[in-house]
Protein backbone atom coordinates (compact mmCIF):
# COMPACT_ATOMS: atom_id res chain seq x y z
CA UNK A 1 0.00 0.00 0.00
CA UNK A 2 0.66 3.98 -0.51
CA UNK A 3 2.00 5.75 1.98
CA UNK A 4 -0.61 8.51 1.22
CA UNK A 5 -3.56 9.13 2.44
CA UNK A 6 -6.50 7.48 1.42
CA UNK A 7 -9.08 10.78 0.76
CA UNK A 8 -8.55 13.63 -0.52
CA UNK A 9 -10.70 15.29 2.06
CA UNK A 10 -11.43 12.58 4.72
CA UNK A 11 -13.71 14.85 7.01
CA UNK A 12 -16.13 15.74 3.87
CA UNK A 13 -15.87 12.39 1.69
CA UNK A 14 -16.74 10.30 4.11
CA UNK A 15 -19.54 12.29 6.01
CA UNK A 16 -22.22 10.44 7.43
CA UNK A 17 -25.15 10.68 4.76
CA UNK A 18 -27.65 12.80 7.33
CA UNK A 19 -24.88 15.22 8.45
CA UNK A 20 -24.18 15.46 4.76
CA UNK A 21 -27.55 16.73 4.01
CA UNK A 22 -27.93 18.93 6.74
CA UNK A 23 -24.66 20.36 5.11
CA UNK A 24 -26.41 20.39 1.81
CA UNK A 25 -29.18 22.02 2.98
CA UNK A 26 -27.52 24.82 4.57
CA UNK A 27 -25.68 25.65 1.78
CA UNK A 28 -28.84 25.81 -0.29
CA UNK A 29 -30.27 28.03 1.95
CA UNK A 30 -27.30 30.54 1.47
CA UNK A 31 -27.12 29.62 -2.08
CA UNK A 32 -30.66 30.56 -3.43
CA UNK A 33 -30.61 33.44 -0.90
CA UNK A 34 -27.41 34.60 -3.25
CA UNK A 35 -29.31 33.71 -6.35
CA UNK A 36 -32.56 35.56 -5.46
CA UNK A 37 -30.83 38.34 -4.32
CA UNK A 38 -28.38 38.94 -7.13
CA UNK A 39 -29.33 37.96 -10.07
CA UNK A 40 -32.35 39.27 -11.69
CA UNK A 41 -33.12 36.25 -13.81
CA UNK A 42 -33.77 34.17 -10.53
CA UNK A 43 -35.54 36.89 -8.90
CA UNK A 44 -38.32 37.18 -11.60
CA UNK A 45 -38.32 33.23 -12.01
CA UNK A 46 -38.70 32.59 -8.24
CA UNK A 47 -41.54 35.25 -8.07
CA UNK A 48 -43.15 34.18 -10.97
CA UNK A 49 -42.94 30.08 -9.71
CA UNK A 50 -44.41 31.76 -6.15
CA UNK A 51 -41.45 30.80 -4.29
CA UNK A 52 -38.33 32.80 -2.20
CA UNK A 53 -35.59 31.01 -0.52
CA UNK A 54 -37.65 30.83 2.72
CA UNK A 55 -39.87 28.56 0.37
CA UNK A 56 -37.15 25.90 1.30
CA UNK A 57 -37.88 24.21 4.94
CA UNK A 58 -36.40 20.95 3.89
CA UNK A 59 -34.41 19.44 0.62
CA UNK A 60 -37.09 18.18 -1.11
CA UNK A 61 -38.75 21.67 -1.34
CA UNK A 62 -36.52 22.36 -4.08
CA UNK A 63 -38.61 20.86 -6.28
CA UNK A 64 -41.00 23.82 -5.72
CA UNK A 65 -38.04 26.02 -7.57
CA UNK A 66 -38.17 26.54 -11.58
CA UNK A 67 -35.74 24.75 -13.82
CA UNK A 68 -33.04 26.34 -16.08
CA UNK A 69 -31.76 24.74 -19.22
CA UNK A 70 -29.67 25.55 -21.95
CA UNK A 71 -31.76 27.81 -23.55
CA UNK A 72 -32.50 29.90 -21.05
CA UNK A 73 -28.71 29.98 -20.65
CA UNK A 74 -28.24 31.67 -23.93
CA UNK A 75 -31.22 33.86 -24.04
CA UNK A 76 -30.09 35.54 -20.74
CA UNK A 77 -27.00 35.44 -21.94
CA UNK A 78 -27.85 37.13 -25.49
CA UNK A 79 -29.82 39.59 -23.88
CA UNK A 80 -27.66 41.11 -21.17
CA UNK A 81 -24.10 40.27 -22.97
CA UNK A 82 -21.31 39.44 -21.76
CA UNK A 83 -22.54 37.19 -18.81
CA UNK A 84 -26.50 37.37 -19.12
CA UNK A 85 -28.36 37.86 -15.65
CA UNK A 86 -28.07 34.68 -14.15
CA UNK A 87 -24.72 35.96 -12.59
CA UNK A 88 -24.73 36.97 -8.75
CA UNK A 89 -21.46 38.71 -9.09
CA UNK A 90 -20.39 42.09 -10.49
CA UNK A 91 -18.33 41.50 -13.81
CA UNK A 92 -15.26 42.65 -12.07
CA UNK A 93 -15.40 39.38 -9.71
CA UNK A 94 -14.94 37.30 -12.33
CA UNK A 95 -11.46 35.42 -13.52
CA UNK A 96 -12.12 32.88 -15.73
CA UNK A 97 -15.00 32.04 -18.66
CA UNK A 98 -15.63 28.93 -20.28
CA UNK A 99 -17.54 28.54 -22.81
CA UNK A 100 -19.34 25.26 -24.18
CA UNK A 101 -18.50 24.06 -27.76
CA UNK A 102 -22.83 23.73 -28.08
CA UNK A 103 -23.68 22.04 -31.45
CA UNK A 104 -26.17 25.08 -32.36
CA UNK A 105 -25.14 28.54 -32.28
CA UNK A 106 -24.09 31.01 -29.89
CA UNK A 107 -21.30 29.11 -27.41
CA UNK A 108 -22.78 29.79 -23.58
CA UNK A 109 -20.12 30.90 -21.21
CA UNK A 110 -19.79 30.12 -17.96
CA UNK A 111 -18.26 32.56 -15.36
CA UNK A 112 -15.97 31.83 -12.25
CA UNK A 113 -14.93 33.97 -9.39
CA UNK A 114 -11.43 33.35 -7.93
CA UNK A 115 -13.02 31.47 -5.04
CA UNK A 116 -14.97 29.17 -7.61
CA UNK A 117 -11.78 28.47 -9.71
CA UNK A 118 -10.13 27.64 -6.39
CA UNK A 119 -13.12 25.50 -5.12
CA UNK A 120 -13.46 23.78 -8.76
CA UNK A 121 -10.21 23.05 -8.90
CA UNK A 122 -10.05 21.38 -5.48
CA UNK A 123 -12.98 19.42 -6.54
CA UNK A 124 -10.81 18.21 -9.57
CA UNK A 125 -8.04 17.04 -7.10
CA UNK A 126 -10.30 15.10 -4.87
CA UNK A 127 -11.68 13.24 -8.57
CA UNK A 128 -8.29 12.98 -9.38
CA UNK A 129 -7.26 11.33 -5.70
CA UNK A 130 -10.25 8.83 -5.65
CA UNK A 131 -9.16 7.63 -8.86
CA UNK A 132 -6.07 6.55 -7.47
CA UNK A 133 -3.87 9.48 -9.02
CA UNK A 134 -0.89 10.40 -6.36
CA UNK A 135 2.29 13.20 -6.46
CA UNK A 136 4.05 10.04 -7.91
CA UNK A 137 2.57 10.00 -10.97
CA UNK A 138 3.43 11.78 -14.24
CA UNK A 139 0.08 12.92 -15.60
CA UNK A 140 -0.77 14.03 -19.44
CA UNK A 141 -3.89 16.37 -20.27
CA UNK A 142 -4.87 15.30 -23.54
CA UNK A 143 -8.13 17.92 -23.45
CA UNK A 144 -8.90 20.38 -25.31
CA UNK A 145 -7.01 24.32 -23.50
CA UNK A 146 -9.38 26.36 -25.92
CA UNK A 147 -12.40 28.19 -23.37
CA UNK A 148 -12.70 24.42 -22.60
CA UNK A 149 -14.12 24.06 -19.35
CA UNK A 150 -12.34 20.59 -18.88
CA UNK A 151 -8.57 22.14 -19.79
CA UNK A 152 -8.11 23.91 -16.67
CA UNK A 153 -8.48 20.60 -14.49
CA UNK A 154 -5.05 20.17 -15.35
CA UNK A 155 -4.16 22.41 -12.30
CA UNK A 156 -6.29 20.11 -10.34
CA UNK A 157 -3.73 17.66 -11.16
CA UNK A 158 -1.06 19.93 -10.07
CA UNK A 159 -2.57 20.89 -7.10
CA UNK A 160 -2.68 17.14 -5.79
CA UNK A 161 1.33 17.31 -6.65
CA UNK A 162 1.50 14.96 -9.81
CA UNK A 163 3.49 16.33 -12.45
CA UNK A 164 1.81 17.43 -15.00
CA UNK A 165 1.92 17.41 -19.03
CA UNK A 166 -0.22 20.32 -20.61
CA UNK A 167 -0.87 18.23 -23.82
CA UNK A 168 -3.91 19.74 -24.83
CA UNK A 169 -5.48 18.16 -28.31
CA UNK A 170 -2.39 17.97 -30.30
CA UNK A 171 -1.69 15.46 -32.98
CA UNK A 172 -1.59 11.75 -32.40
CA UNK A 173 1.70 11.37 -33.37
CA UNK A 174 2.92 14.53 -30.64
CA UNK A 175 1.16 12.96 -28.20
CA UNK A 176 2.66 8.92 -28.84
CA UNK A 177 5.72 11.08 -28.86
CA UNK A 178 5.07 12.16 -25.40
CA UNK A 179 3.95 9.04 -24.01
CA UNK A 180 7.12 7.42 -25.07
CA UNK A 181 9.54 10.09 -24.57
CA UNK A 182 8.56 10.75 -21.31
CA UNK A 183 6.46 7.87 -20.08
CA UNK A 184 3.63 9.31 -17.95
CA UNK A 185 1.44 7.31 -15.69
CA UNK A 186 -2.08 8.87 -16.25
CA UNK A 187 -3.83 10.40 -18.93
CA UNK A 188 -7.09 11.98 -19.76
CA UNK A 189 -8.69 11.57 -23.15
CA UNK A 190 -12.42 10.42 -24.39
CA UNK A 191 -12.89 6.61 -24.58
CA UNK A 192 -13.04 6.39 -28.50
CA UNK A 193 -9.78 8.41 -28.33
CA UNK A 194 -7.86 6.03 -26.06
CA UNK A 195 -9.05 3.42 -28.48
CA UNK A 196 -7.94 5.69 -31.32
CA UNK A 197 -4.74 6.32 -29.94
CA UNK A 198 -3.94 2.73 -28.72
CA UNK A 199 -4.30 1.37 -32.49
CA UNK A 200 -2.54 4.18 -34.03
CA UNK A 201 0.41 3.09 -31.94
CA UNK A 202 0.17 0.06 -32.93
CA UNK A 203 0.06 0.89 -36.04
CA UNK A 204 3.36 3.07 -35.51
CA UNK A 205 4.64 -0.28 -34.59
CA UNK A 206 4.53 0.93 -30.52
CA UNK A 207 2.87 -1.50 -28.07
CA UNK A 208 0.85 0.85 -26.01
CA UNK A 209 0.66 -2.16 -22.97
CA UNK A 210 3.99 -2.58 -23.00
CA UNK A 211 6.11 0.11 -24.53
CA UNK A 212 4.06 3.04 -22.63
CA UNK A 213 3.81 3.51 -18.79
CA UNK A 214 0.22 4.41 -18.95
CA UNK A 215 -1.45 2.63 -15.96
CA UNK A 216 -4.16 4.57 -15.35
CA UNK A 217 -6.95 6.49 -18.14
CA UNK A 218 -9.45 9.18 -17.07
CA UNK A 219 -12.15 9.60 -19.99
CA UNK A 220 -14.91 11.52 -20.30
CA UNK A 221 -17.10 13.15 -22.60
CA UNK A 222 -19.24 9.65 -23.98
CA UNK A 223 -21.05 7.01 -21.95
CA UNK A 224 -17.79 4.58 -22.81
CA UNK A 225 -16.38 4.78 -19.96
CA UNK A 226 -18.87 3.30 -17.82
CA UNK A 227 -19.49 0.34 -20.31
CA UNK A 228 -17.61 -2.04 -18.37
CA UNK A 229 -16.81 -4.34 -22.35
CA UNK A 230 -15.29 -0.99 -23.49
CA UNK A 231 -13.41 -0.23 -20.16
CA UNK A 232 -11.98 -3.43 -20.73
CA UNK A 233 -11.42 -3.39 -24.31
CA UNK A 234 -9.57 -0.64 -23.76
CA UNK A 235 -8.04 -1.93 -20.55
CA UNK A 236 -6.28 -4.69 -22.25
CA UNK A 237 -5.17 -2.72 -25.60
CA UNK A 238 -3.18 -0.17 -22.87
CA UNK A 239 -2.47 -2.69 -20.14
CA UNK A 240 -4.05 -0.10 -17.82
CA UNK A 241 -7.28 0.80 -15.79
CA UNK A 242 -10.04 2.69 -17.02
CA UNK A 243 -12.24 5.27 -14.78
CA UNK A 244 -14.96 7.72 -16.03
CA UNK A 245 -15.48 11.03 -15.11
CA UNK A 246 -18.73 13.34 -15.77
CA UNK A 247 -18.12 17.15 -16.68
CA UNK A 248 -20.51 19.66 -17.37
CA UNK A 249 -19.58 22.44 -19.28
CA UNK A 250 -21.97 24.73 -17.32
CA UNK A 251 -20.69 24.46 -13.78
CA UNK A 252 -17.13 21.91 -13.28
CA UNK A 253 -15.07 20.48 -15.93
CA UNK A 254 -15.78 17.10 -14.01
CA UNK A 255 -18.99 16.81 -11.41
CA UNK A 256 -18.12 13.16 -10.73
CA UNK A 257 -15.90 10.50 -11.33
CA UNK A 258 -15.14 7.06 -10.08
CA UNK A 259 -13.52 5.55 -7.23
CA UNK A 260 -11.20 3.04 -7.04
CA UNK A 261 -14.32 0.26 -6.86
CA UNK A 262 -15.48 1.69 -10.11
CA UNK A 263 -19.17 1.19 -9.27
CA UNK A 264 -20.65 4.38 -9.88
CA UNK A 265 -19.37 8.27 -10.25
CA UNK A 266 -18.58 9.88 -6.95
CA UNK A 267 -20.61 13.09 -7.09
CA UNK A 268 -19.16 16.47 -5.12
CA UNK A 269 -21.84 16.48 -3.37
CA UNK A 270 -20.87 19.08 -0.90
CA UNK A 271 -20.87 21.34 -4.38
CA UNK A 272 -23.35 20.02 -6.14
CA UNK A 273 -26.92 18.99 -5.46
CA UNK A 274 -28.33 15.51 -7.72
CA UNK A 275 -31.90 15.13 -8.70
CA UNK A 276 -33.00 12.71 -10.60
CA UNK A 277 -36.62 13.90 -13.04
CA UNK A 278 -38.52 12.20 -15.37
CA UNK A 279 -37.86 14.06 -18.92
CA UNK A 280 -41.82 14.22 -20.15
CA UNK A 281 -43.50 15.26 -16.50
CA UNK A 282 -40.44 16.56 -14.83
CA UNK A 283 -41.40 15.09 -11.64
CA UNK A 284 -38.60 14.08 -9.36
CA UNK A 285 -38.35 10.04 -9.69
CA UNK A 286 -37.56 8.07 -6.45
CA UNK A 287 -33.79 7.18 -5.72
CA UNK A 288 -32.62 4.63 -8.21
CA UNK A 289 -35.09 5.34 -11.30
CA UNK A 290 -34.01 6.33 -14.51
CA UNK A 291 -34.48 9.75 -15.43
CA UNK A 292 -32.80 13.05 -16.72
CA UNK A 293 -30.19 14.48 -13.92
CA UNK A 294 -30.97 17.47 -12.53
CA UNK A 295 -27.98 19.52 -10.71
CA UNK A 296 -28.02 22.84 -8.58
CA UNK A 297 -25.12 24.58 -7.25
CA UNK A 298 -24.60 24.86 -3.64
CA UNK A 299 -21.61 27.21 -3.64
CA UNK A 300 -20.51 28.53 -7.12
CA UNK A 301 -21.36 32.08 -6.83
CA UNK A 302 -20.48 33.57 -10.29
CA UNK A 303 -23.44 31.95 -11.45
CA UNK A 304 -25.74 29.61 -9.51
CA UNK A 305 -27.05 26.89 -11.45
CA UNK A 306 -30.65 26.25 -9.23
CA UNK A 307 -31.80 23.01 -11.02
CA UNK A 308 -29.66 22.64 -14.11
CA UNK A 309 -31.88 20.09 -16.50
CA UNK A 310 -28.35 18.53 -17.75
CA UNK A 311 -30.34 16.98 -20.50
CA UNK A 312 -28.03 13.45 -19.43
CA UNK A 313 -30.10 10.41 -18.41
CA UNK A 314 -29.09 8.21 -15.18
CA UNK A 315 -29.70 7.22 -12.15
CA UNK A 316 -28.45 8.05 -9.13
CA UNK A 317 -27.41 5.48 -5.68
CA UNK A 318 -27.53 7.46 -2.51
CA UNK A 319 -25.89 4.16 -0.50
CA UNK A 320 -22.21 4.40 0.75
CA UNK A 321 -19.57 3.45 -1.48
CA UNK A 322 -17.23 0.28 -0.85
CA UNK A 323 -14.65 2.45 -1.04
CA UNK A 324 -16.12 4.57 2.43
CA UNK A 325 -17.02 7.47 0.19
CA UNK A 326 -21.00 8.76 1.55
CA UNK A 327 -21.19 11.33 -1.36
CA UNK A 328 -23.86 9.60 -4.42
CA UNK A 329 -22.75 7.75 -7.43
CA UNK A 330 -24.34 8.31 -10.89
CA UNK A 331 -24.86 6.59 -13.50
CA UNK A 332 -24.73 7.99 -16.86
CA UNK A 333 -26.72 6.18 -19.96
CA UNK A 334 -26.73 8.51 -22.63
CA UNK A 335 -27.84 12.13 -23.62
CA UNK A 336 -31.72 12.88 -23.53
CA UNK A 337 -31.67 14.07 -27.46
CA UNK A 338 -29.82 10.65 -28.37
CA UNK A 339 -32.13 8.79 -26.72
CA UNK A 340 -34.73 6.75 -29.60
CA UNK A 341 -38.13 5.57 -28.53
CA UNK A 342 -38.70 2.25 -30.75
CA UNK A 343 -42.10 0.61 -30.12
CA UNK A 344 -42.19 2.10 -26.47
CA UNK A 345 -39.01 1.28 -25.74
CA UNK A 346 -36.13 3.50 -24.49
CA UNK A 347 -32.89 2.83 -26.73
CA UNK A 348 -29.60 4.35 -26.34
CA UNK A 349 -26.47 4.36 -28.43
CA UNK A 350 -24.60 2.81 -25.21
CA UNK A 351 -27.04 -0.31 -25.13
CA UNK A 352 -26.05 -0.51 -28.55
CA UNK A 353 -22.27 -0.47 -27.72
CA UNK A 354 -22.58 -3.07 -24.82
CA UNK A 355 -23.44 -5.31 -27.10
CA UNK A 356 -21.31 -5.09 -29.85
CA UNK A 357 -18.00 -4.90 -27.73
CA UNK A 358 -19.42 -8.26 -25.51
CA UNK A 359 -18.45 -10.11 -29.10
CA UNK A 360 -15.09 -10.71 -29.83
CA UNK A 361 -16.22 -11.30 -33.64
CA UNK A 362 -16.71 -7.29 -33.53
CA UNK A 363 -14.08 -4.28 -34.23
CA UNK A 364 -16.14 -2.29 -31.35
CA UNK A 365 -16.97 0.48 -33.74
CA UNK A 366 -20.40 0.85 -34.53
CA UNK A 367 -23.01 3.16 -36.11
CA UNK A 368 -27.08 3.48 -35.52
CA UNK A 369 -28.70 5.48 -37.71
CA UNK A 370 -32.52 6.33 -36.86
CA UNK A 371 -34.99 7.11 -39.51
CA UNK A 372 -38.83 6.90 -40.37
CA UNK A 373 -41.10 4.13 -41.22
CA UNK A 374 -44.52 3.99 -41.59
CA UNK A 375 -44.67 6.79 -38.81
CA UNK A 376 -42.68 5.13 -36.76
CA UNK A 377 -39.37 5.49 -35.57
CA UNK A 378 -36.93 2.35 -36.39
CA UNK A 379 -33.26 1.83 -36.50
CA UNK A 380 -30.38 -0.08 -38.27
CA UNK A 381 -26.72 -0.68 -36.70
CA UNK A 382 -23.67 -0.96 -38.56
CA UNK A 383 -20.89 -2.94 -37.42
CA UNK A 384 -17.12 -3.49 -38.23
CA UNK A 385 -15.58 -7.35 -38.35
CA UNK A 386 -12.58 -7.89 -35.52
CA UNK A 387 -8.51 -7.85 -37.83
CA UNK A 388 -9.13 -11.17 -39.45
CA UNK A 389 -12.62 -12.37 -38.60
CA UNK A 390 -13.82 -14.11 -41.40
CA UNK A 391 -17.31 -15.61 -40.12
CA UNK A 392 -20.13 -15.59 -42.49
CA UNK A 393 -22.06 -11.92 -42.39
CA UNK A 394 -25.14 -13.23 -42.22
CA UNK A 395 -24.34 -15.17 -39.05
CA UNK A 396 -22.87 -12.14 -37.50
CA UNK A 397 -25.53 -10.17 -38.06
CA UNK A 398 -28.36 -12.23 -36.77
CA UNK A 399 -26.04 -12.45 -33.65
CA UNK A 400 -25.89 -9.61 -33.44
CA UNK A 401 -29.57 -8.84 -33.76
CA UNK A 402 -30.14 -11.39 -31.53
CA UNK A 403 -27.93 -9.75 -28.43
CA UNK A 404 -29.43 -6.72 -29.43
CA UNK A 405 -33.35 -7.90 -28.44
CA UNK A 406 -32.30 -9.84 -25.73
CA UNK A 407 -30.29 -6.53 -24.44
CA UNK A 408 -33.36 -3.90 -25.10
CA UNK A 409 -36.24 -5.68 -25.99
CA UNK A 410 -36.23 -4.30 -29.70
CA UNK A 411 -35.11 -5.48 -32.68
CA UNK A 412 -32.70 -3.30 -35.37
CA UNK A 413 -34.53 -3.32 -39.05
CA UNK A 414 -31.03 -4.43 -40.04
CA UNK A 415 -27.72 -5.20 -39.12
CA UNK A 416 -24.75 -4.27 -41.40
CA UNK A 417 -21.45 -6.59 -41.43
CA UNK A 418 -18.77 -3.73 -42.51
CA UNK A 419 -15.05 -5.00 -43.02
CA UNK A 420 -12.73 -3.57 -40.46
CA UNK A 421 -11.24 -0.03 -40.99
CA UNK A 422 -14.84 0.55 -42.71
CA UNK A 423 -16.22 2.92 -40.18
CA UNK A 424 -14.75 6.29 -39.35
CA UNK A 425 -12.45 6.45 -36.24
CA UNK A 426 -12.99 9.55 -34.03
CA UNK A 427 -10.58 11.62 -32.99
CA UNK A 428 -12.50 13.17 -30.39
CA UNK A 429 -16.36 12.60 -29.51
CA UNK A 430 -17.69 9.96 -31.46
CA UNK A 431 -20.56 10.08 -33.64
CA UNK A 432 -22.24 7.21 -33.28
CA UNK A 433 -25.59 8.34 -33.79
CA UNK A 434 -26.97 9.39 -37.26
CA UNK A 435 -30.55 10.97 -37.28
CA UNK A 436 -32.60 10.71 -40.41
CA UNK A 437 -35.91 11.71 -39.03
ZN1 LIG B 1 -16.37 4.76 -4.02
Amino acid sequence: MSEYRRYWDTKIETQPRAELEAHQFALLRQHLALAYGESPYYRDAFEQAGVTPASLERLADLARFPFVDKDIERQRQLQRPLLGDMTAVREEDVVFVSASSGSTGVPTLSPFTRQDFEEFQDVQSRLFWAAGMRPTDRYVHALNFTLFVGGPDVIGAQNLGALCLWAGTIPSERLLFILREFQPTVIWTTPSYAWYLGETALHQGIDPARDLAINRIIVAGEPGGSIAATREAIESLWDARVYDFFGISDIFGACAGMCEERDGLHLAEDHILVEVIDPATLAPLPEGERGEIVFTTLRKTARPMIRFRTGDIGTVDKTPCACGRTHARIQITGRRDDMLIVSGVNVFPSDIEYVVRNLPELSGEYRITAYTEDFTTRFRVEVERALGNTDPAEGLAELVEHRIKARIGVRPRAVAVLEHGALPRATHKAKRLIDER
